[in-house]
């Protein structure tokens, strides 16, 4: 692992009540957003959180496959999150475990709550989900990077899903888990929210809190949420943008530019013999 190796008797929290890369009990990783990465699939999105690189892309609604899996009343929501061999220190084994399959289900559950399922009947959406890098938290950013692609893809949502986890490091109730703390940390909590509702989408827990770390834990993550939820957006308007200034060029390109405006040949290499000055 790149960067810090955490040494024997090494503090994860420091006399000022700093984390071992820095930050403050109630801080996230820095985080980008891009979405629309991918041409060739309907919906995509890029996710750098922290040491994390993730990429997610979205097909469908397009008929379900077997057709024995086909809900006649609704869509089927397929996940594959998948850790790359090259993202993880020692080469991880390529293909599926029990871990990626888990983890794959309940991506799949939490996206399930908030697509409008029952516009697609006997249909599949299917959302891929790449870890190019992995430094803990990549269920939380597989799902804040799906949830753009789906946007991004056009799928009807109630609501994006951000996904974020608190834990506890060192004694201490933590936003935002990275690698070391995971190891040694006490307790990680991932949680997806959908934020315009509130409503809880996933909700896992490894290691234990008390009732009260436990409140401060999802104090932390839905705050952090509403943060997450703002880039998300801000990806899907800059990704929109564009797209507007394509148009703009396209509407020029068929109609001239309006009469009045007198043409300025200060540089006109085309010029006639003769009607240059
Ligand atoms: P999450 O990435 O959602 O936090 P985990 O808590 O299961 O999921 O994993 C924490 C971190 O442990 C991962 O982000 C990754 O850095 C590392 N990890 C997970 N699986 C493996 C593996 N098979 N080989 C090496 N490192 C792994």
């Amino acid at each position: 692992m790149g960067g810090m190796e955490l040494e024997k008797g090494m503090k994860l929290i420091d006399e000022n009540g700093r984390r071992i890369d820095g930050r403050r009990p109630d801080e996230l990783r820095p985080i980008k957003i891009e979405a629309g990465v991918l041409k060739r699939a309907e919906g995509s999105a890029y996710v750098e959180w922290g040491n994390n690189k993730v990429l997610a892309a979205v097909y469908g609604p397009r008929e379900a496959h077997p057709r024995h899996n086909q809900k006649a009343e609704r869509a089927i929501v397929q996940c594959r999150y998948n850790m790359a061999p090259f993202s993880v220190t020692d080469r991880k084994r390529p293909g599926p475990d029990r871990r990626s399959n888990e983890i794959s289900k309940v991506i799949a559950e939490a996206f399930s709550n908030v697509i409008f399922l029952e516009q697609f009947p006997r249909t599949a959406v299917g959302v891929y989900i790449e870890v190019l890098q992995a430094d803990a938290g990549t269920r939380c950013a597989g799902i804040t990077a799906g949830s753009v692609a789906l946007a991004d893809a056009g799928i009807p949502m109630k609501d994006l899903v951000v996904a974020v986890a608190s834990g506890k490091v060192g004694g201490v109730v933590c936003l935002d888990l990275n690698k070391e703390e995971d190891n040694f940390g006490e307790a990680d909590v991932p949680m997806g929210v959908a934020p315009r509702t509130g409503d809880l989408v996933l909700l896992q827990m490894d290691g234990h809190l008390t009732a009260a770390e436990f409140d401060q834990a999802m104090k932390y993550s839905m705050n952090a949420a509403n943060q997450i939820y703002e880039l998300q957006r801000d990806a899907l308007r800059r990704r929109y943008a564009v797209s507007l200034e394509d148009l703009k060029v396209e509407m020029q390109r068929e109609a001239p530019p309006p009469a009045e405006e007198e043409p300025k040949y200060d540089v006109y290499y085309d010029a006639q013999p003769g009607v240059q000055e």
